[in-house]
């Protein structure tokens, strides 16, 4: 057997030990265990499961053995994800860390800095958020004006952040701020790493309409970080932001936002049992979304070879997050009509309905984070196709910006 063939077996052997006892398993709908718990549960299992994958040398495959990963090739974690699609990792809660933070410290971070955050980091020990969006500032984050002013102490930082996923459970953020008060738009912004444990920081849920609090308000006052808290040059800080957010948009687009392994073949299984499956509209909307589900999957498959392969993520990232965006609205909206009000408005004992429900409610909002639909269409038309540029409006250059 070749080396590949070893390892995709010691894949296949941990999940099949762990997979069943820690709760990972799909149904046969392909539907992930319920995500109700409250936080500290979904954080405490977040964290078994990494660390249970690094117990078994399978956290964080290829990143450098210096920094806490195997070390391992880009091939293997390919592997890995092949096997792992078929189970519900609960590992959505390191998307933002694991997936754009971490990135961005190897990137632009000091050595102290990659040594210092990465390991602790890559096995989730330390969760982390991303302070971009503020009131003022969602598409059009060059308007960015939470002050960060270096003085002999380090920084000092006054402002406020919104819509910060999972503040509430993070030890690090990444705050980008205005650092030049002359400055405007992309320059005079720096990147800063911080502890959010320190005095001066304040963190407000913001309830979302699926009743969950994953998001926040986050205010700055008189904030004291140290001085090196600087993420890559002082002042050029859109310049570490653009590859946070190029990593987010991948994040994003090869995730399964929907929560469903397969959510066409799922909805098929349902209208099969609920005897719509030979309606005919139904069955084309179906075929239609297996296709769209398809035409995702390759998209987010070409774009992790890309990435793994140690391609620095483009503006091609923003297809796979449209497409997956539409992918799992479309499911929703399929659901709707498959199950009826049972999808709003469901009997507790009926899971499947009750699950739907929830992905009602938590699907519109994938057209917004991460960047919107419209931004995402301007940077594939202007930076893709090379379409003509939005005529700029002097306060308002979105083609530029984004979270
Ligand atoms: C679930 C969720 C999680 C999030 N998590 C985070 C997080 O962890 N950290 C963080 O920093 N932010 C986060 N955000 C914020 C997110 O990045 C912003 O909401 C998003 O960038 C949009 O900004 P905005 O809300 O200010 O809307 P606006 O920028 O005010 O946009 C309003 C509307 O105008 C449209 N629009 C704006 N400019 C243009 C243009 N040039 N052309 C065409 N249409 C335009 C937009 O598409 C939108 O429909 C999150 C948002 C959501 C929904």
């Amino acid at each position: 057997m070749s080396s590949d063939d070893d390892f995709r077996q010691r894949v296949r052997s941990f999940l099949a030990r762990h997979g069943p006892t820690e709760g990972w398993m799909r149904d046969e709908h392909g539907r992930p265990p319920p995500d109700d718990a409250p936080d500290e549960v979904r954080v405490a299992r977040a964290r078994r499961c990494l660390s249970l994958l690094f117990d078994a040398g399978l956290g964080a495959i290829s990143w450098p053995q210096l920094y806490g990963g195997q070390g391992l090739s880009n091939r293997h974690q390919v592997i890995f994800n092949e096997e792992a699609a078929g189970y519900a990792l609960p590992l959505d809660m390191f998307i933002i860390g694991v997936g754009m933070c971490a990135p961005t410290v190897l990137a632009h971070g000091t050595e102290e800095q990659r040594s210092r955050h990465l390991p602790p980091l890559l096995r989730g020990d330390e969760i982390w958020c991303q302070l971009f969006s503020e009131p003022g500032a969602g598409s059009d984050l060059a308007a960015v004006c939470c002050r960060a002013e270096q003085d002999t102490g380090g920084w000092v930082v006054n402002g406020q952040k919104v819509w910060t996923s999972g503040a509430h459970n993070a030890a690090f953020g990444m705050l980008l701020a205005r650092s030049d008060p002359a400055s405007s738009r992309h320059a005079g912004m720096t990147m800063l790493i911080v502890d959010m444990s320190l005095p001066g920081i304040e963190i407000r849920p913001l309830r979302q309409m699926s009743g969950v609090s994953r998001f926040n308000e986050v205010f700055f006052d008189d904030c004291l970080l140290g001085p090196d808290a600087a993420l890559g040059e002082v002042g050029q800080g859109w310049r570490t932001a653009i590859t946070t957010l190029m990593n987010e948009r991948v994040s994003i687009g090869t995730s399964n936002p929907a929560g469903y392994g397969h959510p066409a073949t799922v909805l098929a299984a349902e209208a099969r049992r609920r005897g719509r499956i030979d309606d005919p509209a139904i069955a084309d909307r179906i075929s239609q979304l297996m296709i769209r589900e398809r035409i995702t999957a390759l998209l987010g498959k070409r774009v992790t070879e890309a990435l793994l392969a140690g391609v620095q993520p483009g503006p091609e990232g923003s297809l796979a997050k449209l497409s997956g965006t539409q992918v799992s609205q479309a499911s929703a909206s399929l659901a709707l009509e498959i199950l009826g009000s049972e999808a709003v408005a469901w009997d507790a004992a009926d899971a499947l309905a009750a699950s739907w429900s929830t992905v009602q409610c938590s699907t519109p909002g994938l057209s917004i984070a991460g960047g919107t639909d419209e931004i995402m269409r301007n940077l594939l038309a202007e930076r893709v196709l090379g379409l003509p540029r939005e005529p700029k409006r002097p306060s308002n250059d979105a083609s530029e910006s984004v979270p």
